[in-house]
């Protein structure tokens, strides 16, 4: 009954039980001759393919197809004489489709597995093609597919046409994060030093974090020129002293030739990340998500945004028992809150095996989501991630390996781009679910609104998965 209603959208309406006429006088009235034979009322002939959701362009071409098609002829012949009692006596053609016996029927030239038709290997290329028209990624295409057809290693087929398409790779997510490979260990305040611009609230500012300490330092920008940034850190290594190690991104204020002189004439190294791959510079980055965090509350309860600073910096770190400010000035600073003397003395605190234990608490926690990918070697294909939003993940070959996880790559107007491992994709490599979902559209395969798996099972906070009882299968429970 409910494959009969399918076709029909059904308004349903109450009509109270003192408007119901009783259909009783008619039911006892009926004409004698005009009865059917009780073999007619009772066998009610359901015709699958009226309940498939395929167009019927499409499955005259399929049913063209099962005509021709050696495999599925056998198959019909077997289905209808019935399957051999005895394994071996299978013709060895259609041995796969043995197990399947007991969902298979025939239909009007037709095979289905369940409400499934089978597909003429002919077809199947054509099909898949079909099925992954508009795009979609993986797991939706499978679960439509799953729908409507079947056919003998359909899964991997479709799997193995969405890896190579050419415009889903070029528009795929971001890669997984591979383990960190964290900086070098600092033995004393200030010897190594990050710094990154970020903007709050349309002014600009510049911030510097101590590496051993994680003290860091904030000042506001008049403007964001390679000079006044340079004149910003002045100002601090001219108070904390200049650091072995200055740490920046690739941003113009840190690629200039004015910054790579003062590098040299106030002699410190200059290291920068790869393009696009700030993690490297994560100890700036994390201090400016700090800091922003610090500005935005200090301007919603409107209070001074200095004080806030001071009291973040005399707060013990999270697995330490010291604060930024007893790690880079060797003593507490004095805040609002009252304090004894004996306190605000100066004093050297240890935090070596501390700080490694936090490291290694901070690595473990990071790498727990992060998997490291397998090395390129020269000459092998890639896509190479795009930087700006709405671009396209372009076709490469690494041309060089520059060890730390980083890669030269010659695109195919032969530029070449340095770029992080975590930035190029193996060409043809696919991931679990694409989030490339475009409208489906036009199309002769139709797919049903609902999910039947999504809508029945749901996950709780743990994480465990609730699956709705069975005797509620035939529901759609909201
Ligand atoms: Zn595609």
């Amino acid at each position: 009954m409910l494959l009969r209603l399918q076709k029909y959208d059904i308004t349903i309406t109450y009509v109270p039980g003192r408007d119901m006429l009783l259909a009783d006088t008619l039911s006892r009235a009926y004409l004698q001759d005009s009865i059917k034979s009780q073999t007619e009322l009772e066998t009610e002939c359901v015709n699958m393919v009226d309940y498939v959701p395929v167009s019927t362009e499409s499955m005259d071409r399929i049913r063209a197809g099962t005509r021709t098609d050696h495999t599925l002829q056998t198959l019909i012949k077997t289905i209808q004489k019935g399957w051999p009692a005895c394994k071996k006596d299978v013709p060895v053609e259609i041995t796969q489709f043995q197990s399947l016996q007991d969902e298979l029927s025939t239909q009007d030239g037709l095979v289905f597995k369940g409400e499934r038709v089978v597909i003429p290997q002919a077809l199947q290329a054509d099909i898949t093609q079909r099925i992954h028209s508009t795009h979609i990624g993986t797991e939706g295409c499978l679960r439509r597919a799953r729908d409507c057809v079947y056919w003998h290693g359909m899964n991997d087929h479709i799997k193995k046409y969405i890896a190579t398409c050419d415009i889903c790779r070029s528009v795929d997510a971001k890669q997984q994060k591979e383990t960190l490979k964290p900086h070098e260990p600092t033995t004393r305040p200030w010897t190594k030093v990050g710094t990154d611009l970020f903007n709050f609230e349309g002014r600009d500012y510049l911030i510097t974090v101590d590496y051993y300490s994680n003290f860091w330092e904030i000042d506001y920008l008049p403007d964001t020129k390679s000079s006044t940034v340079i004149r910003k850190l002045k100002a601090h290594f001219a108070r904390q002293g200049i650091p072995n190690i200055v740490f920046s991104d690739n941003r113009p204020q840190y690629s200039s030739t004015e910054f790579a002189n003062f590098s040299r004439k106030w002699e410190f190294q200059h290291h920068t990340s790869s393009p696009g791959y700030p993690q490297s510079n994560g100890k700036a980055e994390s201090a400016v998500k700090t800091a922003k965090r610090l500005m935005k509350k200090a301007k919603l309860a409107g209070q001074d945004p200095y004080l806030a600073l001071l009291d973040h910096r005399n707060t013990p770190t999270q697995g330490l028992t010291t604060s930024p400010a007893q790690r880079l000035l060797s003593r507490r600073t004095r805040t609002l809150l009252p304090i004894g003397d004996r306190l605000l003395q100066p004093k050297v605190t240890d935090n070596k095996v501390a700080l490694m234990k936090n490291r290694e608490r901070q690595t473990k926690y990071y790498n727990r989501m992060a998997k490291d990918m397998d090395t390129l070697n020269p000459g092998d294909l890639v896509r190479v991630q795009p930087f700006e939003p709405h671009t396209l993940w372009t076709k490469a070959r690494v041309c060089n390996t520059l060890g730390n996880r980083s890669y030269d790559v010659e695109l195919d107007n032969g530029r070449v781009l340095r770029r992080n491992r975590r930035h190029l994709r193996r060409a043809g490599e696919v991931k679990k679910d694409m989030s490339v979902h475009l409208q489906p559209e036009g199309q002769d395969i139709t797919v049903p609104t609902q999910n039947k798996e999504n809508t029945q099972n749901s996950t709780t906070r743990s994480g465990r998965v609730v699956q709705q009882p069975g005797y509620l299968k035939d529901y759609v429970c909201n």
